[in-house]
Order: structure tokens, then sequence, then C-alpha cells
């Protein structure tokens, strides 16, 4: 029998786990939903309970234990700094209490650069050594592989590409920059940018479908998708400046392919064909070569990527 590994996934939302070979099939899963509110100690409980269950559920003793955490990871040292989506996720030793818990070895990863890892092993990514992914969801996050190796920096923070300044002048970034990528292309921001053109009274469509509450980022798809040409130039804009970013990361990396993730993804060549107009119109000499992919694990791009993680590290 091929070794099996547990991974990991948690999210603002759900706790998923899985059991998972070598040739990234998963053999055993499970999902609970985060207790909402509930004090550090409450989660790690849940977490520990739901790797328990899952781990009784494999047909043989898994290897080790990757954790993919969307949040500043130190994963050499095991530690959560800090998880925006799980309150109370601050400086905490995570991989500690579990490994021990468990008895197995127990690694911790930032889910995006998990999910490079699992793209480059089970998706997109397959068959090339250098690779540049990047998750267009909610925020934006990144990870890179090099030479078929996740690649962390000295910090473990590497691949945080959402942090690339791109317009200085530009709307205030939860990191404290202004203009940053995540802060004009996510779905925060594309929320903010249909806020904002439904406060100029600018797009009758997307107010019709809106009505009194909250847009957000498929609202703006929609009404572009309905014709209005104002959400459509919103759209096109991000994807601009989406590829913006990934051109001059290209440049600095060379990576063969650039794989593609998350719910942005939805709007389509709206927002892709001005990325790759904006991406390749920078790319410089042969990294003009790089090939653009889109996902191919769909949501269980987060339990492959913690899998990927952990036969990386379980390989040394
Ligand atoms: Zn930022």
């Amino acid at each position: 029998m091929s070794p099996v590994v547990v991974a990991a996934d948690f999210g603002g939302t759900n706790l998923r786990a899985a059991i998972v070979d070598e040739a990234g099939q998963i053999l055993a899963r499970r999902v609970d939903p985060t207790p909402q509110g509930a004090a550090p100690d409450v989660i790690l409980a849940e977490i520990g309970r739901l790797l328990h269950v899952t781990t009784d559920a494999s047909p043989e003793r898994p290897a080790g234990l990757c954790l993919a955490v969307a949040g500043l990871i130190d994963a050499d040292a095991g530690t959560v700094i800090l998880a925006p989506n799980i309150p109370g996720f601050r400086n905490l030793d995570l991989t500690a209490p579990v490994g021990q818990a468990l008895g197995i070895p127990t690694f911790i990863e930032n889910d995006a650069s998990a999910a490079a890892l699992g793209e480059h092993r089970f998706g997109a990514g397959r068959g090339t050594r250098h690779l540049l992914h990047a998750t267009l969801g909610t925020g934006i996050g990144g990870g890179i592989v090099i030479d078929g190796k996740l690649y962390r920096g000295a910090k473990g923070l590497a691949g945080e590409i959402g942090h690339v300044v791109l317009d200085p002048a530009g709307p205030r970034c939860n990191c404290g920059s202004r203009g940053c990528l995540e802060a004009l292309v996510s779905g925060v921001a594309f929320a903010e940018r249909a806020r904002r053109l439904l406060a100029a009274g600018a797009s009758p469509v997307l107010q019709e479908l809106v009505g009194y509450r909250e847009p957000t980022a498929t609202d703006l798809q929609r009404a572009a998708e309905a014709g209005d040409r104002k959400c459509e130039a919103e759209i096109r804009n991000g994807g601009h400046l989406l590829g913006l970013a990934l051109g001059g990361l290209i440049n600095v990396l060379n990576p063969e392919a650039v794989t593609l993730s998350g719910g942005l993804l939805g709007m389509g060549e709206t927002l892709l064909g001005p990325m790759r107009e904006a991406m390749y119109s920078i790319a410089y000499g042969p990294s003009s070569g790089t090939i653009v992919r889109l996902s191919e694990l769909g949501d269980d791009a987060g339990l492959l990527g913690a899998a990927a993680v952990a036969f990386e590290r379980l390989r040394g």
C-alpha cells in the first residue's frame, strides 16, 4: 500500500480533514463547521476531535499530518502568527499540541502556499519545475514552487502576492499599506468598487440587482454579464492590474506556468482577458513564454495542498 497522510484545511467557515495518498487520491474525508465565536482552546479541541475521527477512518496509519491555515504562518516554527478568519488564532503553537495528541509528525502551512504545491503535484501545475500560483478570492494569496519545492523565504512568508503595491495613492489595505493588489483586485475590493458605483448612482443595473443590501463581487459580475458597461469596466481594470502584478512577478521568477484558483475566476474572460494582455505586455524576453492555467483541484485544493506539503516535509 502507498503511504497516506492526514491533510487538514482550516477556514473561517469550515474545518476539513482528509486521508490522502501519494497520488492525490482522497480516501476518507470529514467536514465540520468552524465553531463561531469560540475561544482558541475550544477550536483546538474541535480540531483535535476532527483529526482523531479522520485518522480512525484511515486504511493504514498515516505517516504525517499537515494543517493548511489562511493567515500568517511560521511554517518552520509550527505556529500561527495571525489568522484573520479564525478569531483568537494569534501567536498560537498549533503543531505541538496536535502532533502530541495524534503521535505523528505534524506540519503547518499557509493555505495559498499549500495550494501552490498542491497544483504542482496533483493539479494544473503538473509537469512544471517552477510555478507561481495565485489564489483569487475574498483576499489574494500566492505560493511559489522553485525546482519542484515550495519556496518559503526567510520567515516562511514568501508568496504574499496580495501585498504588491500597484498604486501608492490607492485604497488602504489590511496590511497597512495603500494600493496593494489585494486592496484593488479581490472579492472585498470588487465589492468596494460596486459600493462606489452605487453611491455615485452610476449603475441602474447593479442597483436593481442589489436593492438595499450590501453589494458583493458577484453582484458586480452579474451586472457586467447583464451588459452594464461601468461594472464591466471595473472588472476589466481589476484584470489589468492583476496582470501587471503577475507580469512583474514572472519577470522575477521566470516560472513555466502561472496557475490561478479562487472565486474571482467566475468573472471569466472579462477579468482574465485584460489580465493576460497586461501580463504579456510587460513580461520580459523568455518570460513571455509563461503559460496561464486554471486550477484543476476545485474545492479540494486546500486538502490536496496540505497533503502535498506533508509528503514533501516527510521526504525532508
Ligand atoms: Zn497590503
